[in-house]
């Protein structure tokens, strides 16, 4: 099937693309947030798991 497989093919293409962006990215000196937590109590949002599981601790003992 040339259809599917072109397809594939283009997602592949996409993932490459968005991997170099990260990579350089990281070469230029930003830092590219992986993804947003957000607490569960009072929705306040953590860019990073680390800070979260902190807020977690001292504001939802
Ligand atoms: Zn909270």
């Amino acid at each position: 099937m040339p259809t599917a497989v072109r397809r594939t093919w283009r997602r592949l293409v996409h993932s490459y693309h968005r991997l170099c962006a990260r990579d350089d990215a990281v070469t230029h000196g930003f830092t590219v947030p992986t993804g947003v937590w957000s607490c569960d109590h009072c929705q306040e949002p953590h860019l990073e798991l680390s800070s979260l599981l902190h807020h977690l601790r001292t504001e939802h003992p």
